[in-house]
């Protein structure tokens, strides 16, 4: 089989993003020798890292870089005690993931939530109510709704009262697209999780936003073209205390901006650990190939950065999101998730994910859980 050759910008910014992004390289590394592929891997400054050493959190000859990459590995940017030190625009998630996002057009974020078997214990709910596993799929658009809706603005009224405007906002085919990507994703996924047919689940607020009624008619009509995957339609507060209720229920959840961002973060929480979850921010398929940014769910985390603790397995899991859908290597994604599966099966776990009543886990820091992941794709598991 001829060699395919593909070029990264590896994006991996503050805090613990040099450390988790190191450990996705030398995964990625594994990969190339299993698996007929070549990375190019270029790193650049992002972040505070990107001010630091030019003066702005997405430096031109970054962007330049992404510009001219296949896709974008990204680690996280931001650090607490700076960036109130900047004016908002040009702090490191609005003046580079923001701009990213906007740039690349990244209108569909995924982020799968699976619970480990053998981490049910980081789960912050009873066992009952997990007892058939979680296995779900945050399908969240990206660009559009309240965070991009104009008027965006504060104005002053005097008297000291000021009036914030955001601005909700959905056109049918903003609202076409991401459905295409749920449905889609839903097929891939088939019988996940033990079910007859793959079932999307929107989510809205129809019964008191406009926004929502356009969200579920659009929706319920893009689904007519998926006949093998059922649809329902969930109010956002219901879904929100469903999947504290019963997890199991769900498969592909859709939802618009706002609150997709609410339900992912909740969703990310089931797993046990920020450290445990990836996400794929894409945009629209050109010539066979869709241009991605992959990145953990969680942030810089300074509380634990550079002290070899963080948890390297949402990074993986991001490089292994990247191989599926930028580069289309099903098999080497599938052998990086069971590299991961190994390594936790073997009982290494980091701080974050270390259950005290298990005498058999090991505790591991970040370069050794990255170690055992490598040392796992190189065995063929
Ligand atoms: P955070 O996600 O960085 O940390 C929240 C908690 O999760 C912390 O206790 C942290 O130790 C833990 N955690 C996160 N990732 C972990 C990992 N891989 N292994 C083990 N534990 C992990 O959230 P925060 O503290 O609210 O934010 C810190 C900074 O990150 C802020 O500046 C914020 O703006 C930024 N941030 C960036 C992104 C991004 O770049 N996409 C996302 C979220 C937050």
């Amino acid at each position: 089989m001829s060699l395919q050759t593909f070029n990264i910008a590896a994006l991996a910014g503050d805090g613990i993003g040099p450390e988790v992004m190191s450990e996705a390289i030398k995964v990625l590394r594994a990969v190339e020798g299993r698996f007929p592929v070549r990375f190019n891997i270029t790193e650049a400054p992002v972040g505070w890292a990107g001010i630091d050493a030019a003066g702005k959190a997405l430096p031109e000859s970054t962007l330049a870089l992404c510009k001219k990459s296949d896709a974008i590995l990204f680690g996280s940017v931001g650090l607490p005690n700076r960036d109130p030190g900047v004016p908002k625009d040009e702090r490191p998630e609005r003046a580079a993931l923001m701009r990213l996002r906007r740039e690349f057009e990244l209108f569909a974020n995924l982020r799968p939530v699976v619970l480990w078997k053998e981490l049910a214990h980081a789960c912050p709910l009873v066992k009952e109510r997990h007892g058939n596993g979680i296995d779900i799929l945050v399908v969240r658009e990206l660009t559009g709704g309240l965070y991009f809706g104009k008027p965006k603005t504060t104005e002053n009224l005097g008297n000291s009262q000021s009036r914030a405007i955001d601005t909700m906002v959905y056109t049918t085919s903003e609202i076409e697209r991401i459905a295409h990507v749920a449905f889609r994703a839903a097929e891939g996924r088939g019988k996940s999780g033990g079910r007859p047919r793959p079932k999307v689940t929107s989510i809205d607020k129809a019964n008191v936003l406009e926004n929502g009624v356009l969200w579920r008619e659009v929706v319920a009509k893009t689904g007519e073209q998926y006949p093998n995957v059922d649809l329902d339609h969930m109010l956002v507060d219901n879904a929100a205390m469903q999947l504290m209720l019963k997890p199991s229920q769900f498969d592909v959840l859709l939802c618009e901006n706002l609150f997709g961002d609410i339900i992912s973060d909740e969703a990310a929480a089931l797993a046990g650990s920020l450290g445990l979850v990836p996400s794929a921010s894409l945009g629209h398929e050109k010539g066979g190939r869709i241009f991605g940014l992959f990145e953990p769910a969680g942030g810089t985390a300074p509380d634990i950065a550079s002290k070899d603790l963080a948890n390297p397995i949402a990074q993986i899991l991001s490089a292994a999101l990247m191989l599926q859908y930028s580069f289309k290597l099903g098999d080497a994604c599938n052998a990086i998730v069971a590299a991961v599966g190994k390594a936790i099966a073997s009982g290494n776990r980091t701080g974050d994910i270390l259950d005290p009543a298990n005498l058999a886990a090991k505790k591991v820091g970040t370069q050794m859980m990255g170690d055992e992941i490598a040392a796992a794709l190189r065995n063929g598991h």
